[in-house]
């Protein structure tokens, strides 16, 4: 047995990466992916760490994940911390950066590489993406080094919450726009992200059950239909705007914001640009939002303005000191979701 090899946790959950073909199509084989790793002598050879698998009973397509499945792959992730040098989550591409986004807020003070990667191809399929995508998360979550929340895909490290999948069928389905790769194979370039504190004693804090939601703005778009929609999300809205931050500044629509903020609810306000974000003052559109309350989501991608929000309500205490306190912190860097 080679002892300097490292260990990796991979916490299996689902995707099409280790689907098996039907009748009825594509379907999740339950023990498929897990025998491969296990039997396959390549994931045994030099350069692989030594990898214990832990199966998801279901496997998940990602579409169907929510709040409660991340806190199960943070538990996850939290019981084992201590046994592994890192953690390789596979997982479907659909919700990949949601995940990831959301791993990144609840884990807090990681000093070990968390790595989620799936494909866009079945593995047991001609051509697919599938082991390239595997093989280089494997490897690259053996060195401490990209400690953090990451999305490997196509040959490229990118920061989990810094992530957004931008394809549907090409193997490069993920950017992560305003925010260089960590590192890419196909560049052979590396820039790890800073030395994380590897003795810190990682935190996770489980996203508890909040009324959120997102209301993308449309030109013709009521204001009745946006006092609607803010009715069924009370905890907190993400207002996905025009260009640097900017909606009609119509006195109706600035009641009906500043109403809901006035109530408790914590408006963000999130331009709907993948890349440049929000900035405040430089039209009068995003400044009538600014004095009704919202608050500027920055650069932030869409999965890590709302998974933080999440994050934010999801903390222990008084509803009341938990919203002012989520306020305050919501512009702040939390764990790399803004870039400066
Ligand atoms: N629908 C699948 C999922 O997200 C797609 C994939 O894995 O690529 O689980």
């Amino acid at each position: 047995m080679d002892n300097d090899k490292k260990n990796v946790c991979v916490i299996y959950t689902g995707g099409t990466i280790g689907m098996v073909h039907s009748e009825a199509g594509l379907r999740p084989e339950p023990g498929f992916l897990s025998g491969v790793l296990r039997d396959s002598p390549v994931f045994h050879s030099e350069g692989f760490p030594r990898i214990d698998v832990v199966e998801y009973e279901p496997l998940l397509d990602s579409s169907d994940m929510a709040p409660d499945d991340w806190n199960r792959i943070a538990g996850d992730i939290c019981s084992r911390y201590r046994d592994y040098d890192g953690f390789v989550v596979v997982h479907g591409t659909d919700t990949m950066a949601w995940t990831a986004s959301a791993l990144s807020f609840m884990l807090q003070h990681l000093g070990k590489p968390v790595i989620l990667t799936g494909s866009q191809i079945p593995l047991v399929d001609e051509g697919s993406d599938a082991f390239a995508n595997l093989s280089g998360a494997l490897r690259l979550a053996s060195c401490p080094e990209f400690a953090g929340v990451t999305v490997f895909f196509d040959g490229q490290l990118l920061r989990g919450n810094r992530t957004v999948k931008t394809h549907s069928r090409k193997f490069s389905a993920f950017s992560s726009p305003d925010s260089p790769a960590l590192s890419d194979i196909r560049a052979d370039d590396a820039s790890p992200a800073p030395a994380a504190d590897q003795q810190a004693t990682v935190t996770f804090t489980p996203i508890q059950p909040v009324k959120c939601g997102v209301i993308t703005l449309f030109p013709g778009i009521s204001v009745e239909q946006i006092e609607t929609m803010l009715t069924a999300m009370p905890d907190g809205a993400i207002l996905r705007t025009f260009g640097s931050g900017n909606s009609s500044q119509s006195d109706d629509l600035m009641k009906v914001l500043r109403r809901y903020t006035l109530a408790g609810g914590i408006l963000i306000n999130h331009s709907q640009c993948l890349g440049g974000g929000v900035d405040v003052g430089i039209y009068a559109g995003s400044s009538a939002l600014q004095q009704a309350g919202a608050i500027p989501a920055g650069n932030m991608t869409l999965e890590a303005a709302m998974t933080k929000l999440m994050f934010l309500l999801s903390q222990e205490g008084e509803r009341e000191s938990v919203i002012a306190t989520a306020r305050d912190r919501y512009v702040l860097n939390i764990a790399g979701e803004l870039i400066a």
